[in-house]
């Protein structure tokens, strides 16, 4: 997959992609992540690619030109246009179902906003989609932009070791993941379930589900709410919510 991000802090998405699993997988050819300067892109002097909002109001709005030009830039020549995203407190939010979307895409072009956002026109004429990361307002769009890219990248074939990796955590299928446990077996006389050492692959399969199905019903209730779950998970289930009511109790 390739992603071409533009941004005023090229530095910093830079810094980020080129760590761990992401950097690794750039390295090896599974990632085209390109840095785009959009001060590089103004006719202006002095650099600017702000100025002041028509209408009044505090702060300083990005240009539509500069973002504009940079744009073309990156797509001039190419037989497909991107799928251009601008991270925005404005967008939809993002989640894992919308990672596995973009993960097929081939290529994302992000655009990061800053100061008190973008002029509209450009973002009427170049954006697919805003997204969001949280209903909260960062100072720019590039920490939105570096969580999209890591969520997406590792849906991207051969980022991570195996497809394993991602389909059995949190959020893939809609449950959360079920507790996980690493050497030593005690620890501060604490054990480690004792099936987790068995070697009994199908009851450790079974003790994963009914502990993802714990986990999710006592931290995120509300994910069960849209779940088509089957009739053995929601007898599972039941017992667990029968099991915590009578422990309270
Ligand atoms: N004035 C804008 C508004 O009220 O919608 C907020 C602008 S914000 C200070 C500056 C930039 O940060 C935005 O253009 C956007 O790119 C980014 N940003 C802020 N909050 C975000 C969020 N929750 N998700 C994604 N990007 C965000």
């Amino acid at each position: 997959m390739r992603i071409d991000i533009a941004t005023l802090f090229v530095e910093m998405c830079e810094m980020v992609c080129g760590e761990s699993i992401i950097g690794r997988a750039c390295r090896g050819g599974y990632l085209d992540i390109r840095y785009h300067q959009i001060r590089h892109y103004t006719t202006d002097k002095h650099n600017r690619v702000d100025d002041t909002p028509y209408g009044g109001g505090m702060g300083m709005l990005m240009q539509a030109d500069p973002i504009y030009r940079c744009y073309e830039a990156v797509t001039n020549g190419l037989k497909e246009k991107p799928h251009v995203i601008y991270m925005s407190p404005q967008g939809k939010v993002f989640n894992q179902k919308k990672a596995l979307e973009l993960s097929q895409k081939k290529h994302l072009f992000i655009l990061c906003g800053h100061y008190e956002g973008v002029d509209q026109r450009v973002l009427d004429e170049i954006v697919d989609e805003e997204i969001s990361v949280g209903d909260y307002v960062l100072t720019g769009g590039e920490l939105g932009a570096l969580v999209v890219i890591d969520a997406v990248s590792r849906l991207c074939e051969n980022v991570l070791a195996n497809e394993v990796c991602f389909t059995d955590e949190s959020h893939f299928s809609g449950l959360l993941e079920y507790p996980q446990y690493t050497k030593p077996a005690v620890w501060h006389d604490r054990a480690v379930p004792e099936v987790l050492t068995s070697g009994h692959h199908k009851n450790i399969r079974e003790w994963q589900r009914r502990k993802a199905l714990e986990n999710t019903w006592r931290k995120r209730p509300d994910l069960l709410e849209t779940l088509q779950l089957s009739q053995e998970d929601m007898k599972i289930l039941d017992e667990i919510k029968n099991n915590m009511i009578y422990k309270h109790k």
